[in-house]
């Protein structure tokens, strides 16, 4: 089984020295919320999920969830840790005072949903979607329904679900067949199946709040048809307590490659009981609000798995024994540890220099988000909402697709005994697999990317980000010079990507169709160098304070701007030669 230790350090070296936007600090809510505050809250986040949540990460993968005469039963192990998980309070880290939440801010419950990615996907995703639901309850329902449901859901004894794909409709959701008939009473009752539903049953909780989108019998195809409805697996009554079984059944938990304890449930929806949130056919911007929070949460995901699998495999460099480096002075020709040779040591540097930008960038992202969800000033608001409009898609991509080069890298460094299931380093490949696939595929975060968030009405937000860029460094600095410099090579490059994707999407879609994967890794790559600017900037300032640990920071850095940056100047190369070739080929 892997190991983990909880990167605590580094996260409060985020909290203390870069929670830098002026916004975010002016939040009055969040004053309160002070160093040691966080520090005690990230160690008893990091011993939950050193020690009871990590080993049913394998309990999972060996016994995953199953359908049991209509019930679906958790794997071994997990009602007891969800019971001591809700009792400690972890459904309610963010969530808001007024429903029995305890408020804290993303710039803390994100690090919370790193740590137990790494610790646990699989176990993660049954209060994750609750959270999601949450939001969007939070967000679009009325007072009444908030009262009623709100409380259970944050304390984690009721949870949530997302329902909007079916066998017809995946990406393409204007394709939906969920029928919802008006009943006089006004409630709906909603009939259809859907598939691929996270924690779509369990055995958890008392009752399950599933969020799903449908079309009144009334309302337009396509996706300006789409409401969305409160349907509860039990009824809830006047009082708030949990009455009779609504119509909905589980046909069947899906067989996956990863995340086995996490039950993926094909529900069928018989004249379900079904309550409509909002107004009628704007359900998918509601539930927009659920997607653009859980997107950005898909991508610490990718970033929590890619952490285990970097501890894990700079532990076994450490330790394993092979071949001799180039620079064995040995005579009596003892192997080295595999971490002296140069290639290891890249690819160790590789996932290290990728973490640690991942994190801070997300850490900055969570800021805006406070500050576009909370701050009084619409001007303010609308600019960190354009920021968070604009990374979401990026973070959800680039770290996901990244996490799946770093546990592969992680299988490699272990070898054949990567491969086998021995170490369970396999395991974090696979169950970072379906990173890249739900919520939104890369390739339609990307096509978000260039179609809707690289031109809008408020502007080209790109361009917001890269004035933003430069406002936030400094080149007089002479070792921040080659760092900024280098930045502001790639944001030329960036320039010149988002100038031709611009007029591209006037005169060959296909070609920004093409290029959109490309223009997501170029602006994603330098997002992490600007993050790993903002770090430099610290450790320079304060390295006399703590040498090991920013000489660590700078070296890495070191390593990010010459070996990986570069990839933002290849995607933009390769994308340029646009799609003529692959639009005309002719596929046997
Ligand atoms: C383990 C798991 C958990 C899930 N959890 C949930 C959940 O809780 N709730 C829920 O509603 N759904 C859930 N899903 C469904 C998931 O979100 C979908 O599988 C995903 O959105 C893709 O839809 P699809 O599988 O139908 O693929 P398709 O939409 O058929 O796509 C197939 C391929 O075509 C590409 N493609 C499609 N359209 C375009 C386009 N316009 N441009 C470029 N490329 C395109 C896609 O990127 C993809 O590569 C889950 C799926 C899995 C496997």
């Amino acid at each position: 089984m892997p190991s983990y230790i909880a990167p605590v350090d580094d996260m409060m070296f985020l909290f203390e020295k870069l929670r830098d936007n002026k916004n975010y600090n002016e939040l009055e809510k969040y004053k309160e919320v002070s160093p040691e505050l966080v520090k005690d809250i990230l160690e008893e986040a990091a011993k939950i999920n050193q020690n009871l949540i990590l080993p049913l990460a394998k309990a999972g993968d060996e016994n995953p969830a199953i359908l049991e005469n209509g019930i679906v039963r958790t794997p071994p192990g997990y009602k007891e840790a969800y019971q001591k998980y809700i009792e400690d309070g972890w459904t309610s880290l963010s969530c808001d005072p007024k429903y029995g939440g305890q408020g804290m801010p993303r710039t803390v419950s994100a690090f919370f949903d790193e740590m137990i990615s790494s610790a646990s996907l699989a176990f993660k995703l049954y209060s994750e979607l609750t959270l999601g639901a949450y939001n969007c309850i939070h967000h679009h329902a009325t007072d009444e329904i908030k009262n009623k449901y709100l409380p259970k859901m944050v304390e984690g004894k009721w949870s949530g679900t997302m329902c909007l794909t079916e066998p017809v409709c995946g990406t393409d959701l204007g394709l939906l067949k969920t029928k919802a008939v008006a009943q006089p009473d006004g409630t709906y009752k909603i009939t259809g199946q859907k598939i691929f539903i996270t924690s779509g049953d369990h055995d958890l909780t008392e009752n399950i709040i599933h969020l799903v989108i449908a079309r009144a019998t009334d309302s337009p195809k396509g996706t300006k048809g789409i409401s969305l409805f409160l349907v509860p697996k039990f009824i809830v009554k006047e009082d708030g307590t949990v009455g009779s079984r609504n119509g909905i059944s589980t046909g069947s938990i899906e067989t996956k490659m990863g995340i086995k304890g996490s039950a993926t449930c094909v529900l069928n929806f018989d004249e379900a009981t079904g309550i409509m949130i909002g107004p009628k056919n704007k359900g998918l911007s509601q539930m927009f609000t659920m997607m653009n929070l859980e997107r950005i949460v898909v991508g610490i995901q990718g970033l929590g798995i890619s952490e285990i699998a970097y501890q894990n495999s700079l532990n076994y460099a450490k330790e394993r024994k092979q071949g001799k480096s180039n620079n064995n002075k040995s005579e009596n020709g003892k192997a080295d540890s595999i971490i002296e040779h140069a290639d290891i040591r890249k690819t160790l540097l590789n996932m290290k220099s990728i973490i640690e930008g991942e994190r801070a960038l997300c850490f900055w992202l969570s800021q805006q988000t406070e500050v576009s969800l909370n701050h009084d000033d619409q001007k303010i608001k609308q600019e960190a909402l354009d920021m968070v409009s604009l990374m979401t898609p990026v973070v959800k991509s680039l770290f996901s697709d990244l996490g799946m080069e770093i546990t592969s890298d992680a299988m490699q460094i272990f070898g054949g005994y990567g491969y086998t299931k021995d170490q369970g380093i396999e395991q974090l490949y696979r169950d970072n697999r379906i990173t890249p696939i739900y919520e939104g595929t890369n390739s339609v975060q990307a096509a978000d990317l260039v179609f809707r968030k690289l031109s809008t009405k408020n502007g080209n937000i790109v361009d917001k980000f890269m004035n933003l860029i430069k406002s936030e460094t400094n080149s007089d600095d002479e070792k921040m010079k080659p760092f900024v410099d280098t930045l502001n090579y790639n944001l030329g490059i960036l320039k010149k990507f988002s100038d031709w994707t611009i007029d591209k999407i006037k005169t060959n879609k296909d070609d920004v169709s093409a290029a959109a994967n490309d223009y997501l890794k170029t602006l994603g790559y330098i997002s992490l160098a600007f993050s790993w600017i903002k770090v430099l900037t610290v450790s320079f300032k304060d390295f006399e304070e703590n040498k090991k640990f920013h000489e660590d920071k700078i070296n890495t850095a070191k390593f990010y701007f010459e070996k990986v940056l570069p990839r933002a100047e290849q995607h933009y190369k390769s994308a340029i030669s646009g799609s003529s070739n692959i639009m005309n080929f002719k596929f046997n």
